[in-house]
Formats: C-alpha cells, sequence, structure tokens
C-alpha cells in the first residue's frame, strides 16, 4: 500500500503555530514523506520548509491557499507546483496580504463599536507579520478575555456571517485559477463542504481549473464519494489533506492521519508535464 501524502498544512506564514521547520520535522515524526505547505496567501515559508525536509526524508510540494471573492462570501482555492518566486504572483500576494490588513482593521473597528476594545496591535502581536487572518483576531479576543474559547470567538463575533465579520477585496474565482497557472501550477478547489454551486464549477473548470481537493476534515465519507465522481466526471484531478494548523486548536490527532495516496500526487506531476 501506498504511504499518504498530505497536501493541505499551514505555518506561522499565515494562520498555523508551528513554524514550516517544526511542522516538517512534526510530519517526519509521524511517518509523512510527502507535503505540501499552502499557507494563506504567502509562500515565505516553502523555502524552509524544503530545505528541513531535505534533512528528514520529506518532500514539500510547493503550495498556497488563497481566497476568492464569490456569491457575497469567499471560496479557497489551493494551488500547487508553482513557480513561488514568481514576480506577477509575488505581488499579487503580496496585495493580498495588504488588503488582509486593512481588513483585520476593519474588524477591530467593528468590534471596537461593539464596545470591546480590541487593539490592532494585540491581534498583530499573534503574527508574523506576513498574512494577517482571523485566527490571530480570534486568539487575540481569547487573550484578552473578551472570548471563552477560541471557537466562540468565531461563533459570538468574526465567523462567516457573525456581526464583526468582514469580507475581504479580494479577486474572482477566473482570475485567482489564471494568476496560478500563470505561475505554472495546479490549482483546486479547497474543501467545497457540502455542496459546490454548479455554475461556479463550471465557471472555474472554464478557467482552467485543474481538481477539487476531495480529502478534507470537514468531508464525510459519502462526500468524499461526491466529489470523486465529480473529478472523474469532468476529468479533473484529486488533492486532499489535513488543514493541519499547528495542534492547539482541536486539530492535535490529525496529522498523518489524512492524505491522498502518494500515487495520486504522481498524477497531478504528469498533468504538469503534459500543459
Ligand atoms: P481568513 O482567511 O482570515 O478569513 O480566516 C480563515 C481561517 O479562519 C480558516 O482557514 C480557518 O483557519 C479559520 N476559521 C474560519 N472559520 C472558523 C470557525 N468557525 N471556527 C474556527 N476557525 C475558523
Ligand atoms: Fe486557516
Ligand atoms: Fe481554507
Ligand atoms: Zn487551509
Amino acid at each position: 500500500m501506498d504511504g499518504i501524502a498530505d497536501l493541505h498544512l499551514h505555518t506561522t506564514y499565515s494562520d498555523g503555530t508551528l513554524s514550516p521547520g517544526e511542522l516538517v520535522r512534526k510530519a517526519a515524526a509521524v511517518g509523512l514523506t510527502l507535503i505540501s505547505i499552502t499557507d494563506h496567501d504567502s509562500v515565505g515559508g516553502l523555502d524552509e520548509a524544503s530545505d528541513v525536509g531535505k534533512t528528514c526524508g520529506v518532500e514539500v510540494i510547493p503550495g498556497m491557499e488563497l481566497s476568492a471573492a464569490f456569491d457575497g462570501s469567499e471560496i479557497h482555492i489551493l494551488g500547487y507546483f508553482m513557480d513561488y518566486h514568481n514576480q506577477n504572483l509575488a505581488d499579487s500576494l503580496s496585495g493580498f496580504r495588504e488588503e488582509r490588513l486593512k481588513r483585520a482593521e476593519r474588524i477591530v473597528n467593528k468590534l471596537n463599536r461593539m464596545n470591546i476594545p480590541l487593539s490592532m496591535e494585540s491581534v498583530l502581536a499573534n503574527t508574523t507579520g506576513d498574512s494577517v487572518g482571523r485566527p490571530h483576531i480570534a486568539t487575540a479576543l481569547v487573550s484578552e478575555g473578551h472570548a471563552e474559547t477560541y471557537h466562540q470567538a468565531f461563533s459570538k463575533y468574526i465567523g462567516d456571517g457573525r456581526p464583526a465579520y468582514e469580507g475581504k477585496n479580494n479577486f474572482s474565482p477566473e482570475e485567482t485559477v489564471r494568476l496560478i497557472s500563470d505561475a505554472g501550477g495546479l490549482s483546486f478547489l479547497a474543501h467545497p463542504s457540502h455542496s459546490i454551486d454548479e455554475d461556479l464549477l463550471f465557471r472555474l473548470i472554464e478557467a482552467g481549473l485543474d481538481g477539487i481537493e476531495v480529502v478534507h476534515p470537514s468531508h464525510s465519507p459519502e462526500i468524499i464519494r461526491y466529489y470523486r465522481g465529480i473529478v472523474n466526471e469532468y476529468c479533473l484531478l484529486e488533492s486532499g489533506g489535513s488543514d493541519f494548523h499547528g495542534g492547539q486548536r482541536g486539530d492535535e490527532q490529525i496529522l498523518g492521519q489524512i492524505g491522498i495516496p502518494i500515487s495520486t500526487v504522481n498524477i497531478m506531476r504528469r498533468r504538469l508535464f503534459s500543459k
């Protein structure tokens, strides 16, 4: 039996709690030999991760997780194997991170108007300064005593549709897929949960989407079968991973448990060569 590859992991370069080196060593310790690091809007951890990977037998595929504006909310699109030193990509990512900073300020302002005296400084104290996200705000809300738990910070204040939620001004789904393919990468619709809007799926395929993240901790076995069916029907590729954020927010046991067969990654490599 083929080992598994975990193609969805976060580090301190976005909202994970382990540095790239720590994460790669932990992956090696649980028996993984093939991973991708997919920080939100950042490729900053990839060089460190692949250097450490060489010392402990873990191959690190370049990855990233981008947010695209859709239907008043957002979807996530994973990119793999892109040239992560590509200038156009670097410029776009730095724009996305600037927008994240402005959006964090909008969320903090909303919280302040709700009489929660959270400061931007306390949010930034939780980040490496690379890619600021709601998890950093949730952590600050807990450490300043405004929420009891990390998850409560989302359900009470900053989760999707909650009173202090603010979206980001992002690229469209099509622009996001093109950004990845222009940098030589493969694009995957991330964790589509229980359903994919059919119109969105066709738009993405038309724009050059390569696949769907079929395996994810939020997907039940039935949902996994359902997305495998869609992938086969439209000649797409399959991806998957644990979406591990470091093991401090209820995700302690997941690393090494969720992924796709290594042979599935070889199918991705073949697609890359034929592009
Ligand atoms: P952002 O990209 O800043 O909108 O933050 C999205 C990230 O927040 C996701 O990748 C998760 O790590 C986390 N997240 C979103 N919603 C929730 C939730 N309801 N509970 C816990 N974590 C969440
Ligand atoms: Fe995240
Ligand atoms: Fe995501
Ligand atoms: Zn993720």
